[in-house]
């Protein structure tokens, strides 16, 4: 008789704990057995903010990450942009590097979203985009996280690494360009600010994993970035080159596109094709354009 009982109330414990297993976390809503929700994908979008670069990761987790955040005028485009997609927080910003065709707008940014953290290379520029960018990071109460490689960002769910800067020192402020790689399932991406030929030599030196499905080509398709020896450790399927039409530099330069060209990769461009989002489930890969 006691022995039954105990049983009884251990099958009674482990039915309580089956059952309080079976709630969704972010809704509290019983999850049906028979049709469970497809999970969300990660989002990568390449935001159309011309000359310039902003970029917008929304994790299967609902986590968000925006690295850059184009020119000083397209700080109100970034925001709707964001808020369009659901973005109430952005749980990490990334500073690639310290000009005003990546930081521009991010003190626009930084004023209208929660900010849970802020990473930057350890570089200062003595510019008003740049003074504006600190001013906020001060006002919102945050402490700006040391970008280099081998720090790895935390998100739920998602690989997220930072490959460069590798060097303390460089001569151009390009070079100091934060990349970060994020991996879900089979698919990675990699984002590589205005970095060049140097410090994509100084990435292969470190023998990070830098394979990726999709390449954010560097530095806007200037001839000063993407070396053969880079764009084939990378063996990326997808380049996206982020730039203005008809801008000032002539990017992409002729003699980058033919290296890119020349890997077989498939490429998207802002200025052509507007905003680009990939979209991934870690299986498959759908890629949505604005024009
Ligand atoms: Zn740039």
């Amino acid at each position: 008789m006691k022995r039954s009982l105990t049983i009884l109330l251990l099958l009674l414990l482990a039915a309580m704990v089956l059952l309080s297993g079976c709630t969704d976390i972010r809704t509290n809503e019983p999850v049906n057995p028979a049709s469970p929700p497809a999970p969300d994908p990660l989002k990568v979008h390449f935001i159309d903010v011309g000359q310039g670069d902003a970029i917008l990761i929304q994790t299967p987790v609902g986590q968000n990450m925006l690295v850059d955040a184009g020119e000083n005028i397209y700080g109100s485009r970034v925001i709707e942009y964001l808020e369009a997609q659901g973005v109430e927080r952005l749980d990490v910003v990334v500073a690639s590097h310290t000009h005003s065709d990546h930081i521009g707008g991010m003190d626009a940014v930084i004023d209208h979203f929660p900010v849970g953290a802020i990473y930057m290379p350890e570089i200062t520029q003595n510019t008003k985009s740049f003074r504006d960018v600190l001013i906020s990071v001060q006002r919102a109460g945050l402490t700006v996280t040391s970008a280099k490689a081998g720090v790895t960002v935390p998100l739920d769910g998602v690989e997220c690494r930072l490959l460069a800067p590798v060097k303390e020192y460089y001569q151009e402020l390009n070079d100091y360009s934060v990349v970060v790689r994020l991996a879900f399932g089979r698919h990675a991406f990699l984002l590589t600010g205005d970095a060049g030929n140097i410090p994509e030599s100084d990435i292969l030196g470190t023998k990070a994993d830098l394979q990726a499905t999709v390449l954010k080509v560097g530095h806007h398709g200037s001839y000063s970035s993407s070396s053969t020896r880079f764009l084939n450790a990378v063996g990326a399927r997808y380049g996206v080159i982020m730039l203005g039409k008809d801008n000032d530099y002539g990017y992409p330069h002729d003699s980058a596109l033919q290296r890119l060209n020349r890997t077989g990769m498939q490429i998207y461009r802002t200025d052509q094709n507007g905003s680009i989002v990939f979209s991934t489930d870690g299986q498959d890969l759908q890629i949505s354009t604005e024009r």
